[in-house]
């Protein structure tokens, strides 16, 4: 057996306008909209073999605009909501200007879930609504899906790179991925 064959394919998943209802700058669990298809895509990807992994900009946090505290509660209630689907939850707190290597185009979050839960990225997928999303996931070397729920229409329209696939929403996405790999 080779070393290779242990490596998981992973989803990883931008969290809002993706996995819940985009709200701007999301700081309260009463606000917390959850898509009625997102529980159970998750279901199927993981029934399919994937890890799946939360990866999200939460700049509110270096904007003061709420605490890291209160996206714990978020991811909390997540959490709780999916039984344990999702395997981490990884964010950058900081500001967009801030530098950091963390900030979704960045990859050091994929990186790090990668390396901590022995991930094969070219078999994962990136999921999210934004145009940056997709440029995460091929900065990161896996496949990307856009879907249009939150800002999708908007930046299917503004897209630099083309995904690997567009979808309506995660529930789609996760029909089509899994079909993929049934060939
Ligand atoms: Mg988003
Ligand atoms: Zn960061």
């Amino acid at each position: 057996m080779t070393e290779n064959t242990q490596l998981m394919p992973a989803i990883f998943i931008d969290r809002d306008g993706t996995l819940i209802e985009e709200v701007n700058f999301l700081s309260r669990v009463e606000d917390l909209r959850i898509f009625p298809f997102t529980k159970p895509a998750l279901e199927a990807f993981v029934a399919a073999g994937f890890r799946l992994f939360i990866v999200t900009n939460q700049s509110g946090i270096g904007r003061e605009l709420f605490t890291e505290n209160d996206m714990h509660d978020i991811h909390e209630a997540l959490r709780e909501a999916f039984g344990g689907l999702i395997t981490g939850f990884y964010y950058c707190p900081h500001l967009p200007n801030a530098g950091c290597d963390c900030r979704k185009p960045n990859t050091a979050l994929i990186e790090r879930a990668a390396s901590e839960h022995n991930i094969d990225l070219s078999r994962s997928w990136f999921i999210g609504d934004k145009d940056l999303d997709v440029r995460t996931g091929i900065n990161a070397g896996t496949k990307t899906c856009l879907v249009l729920t939150g800002y999708g229409e908007k930046h299917k329209e503004i897209l630099e790179d083309q995904p690997t696939l567009i979808a309506d929403n995660i529930g789609e996405a996760a029909r089509e991925i899994i079909a993929l790999l049934r060939g």
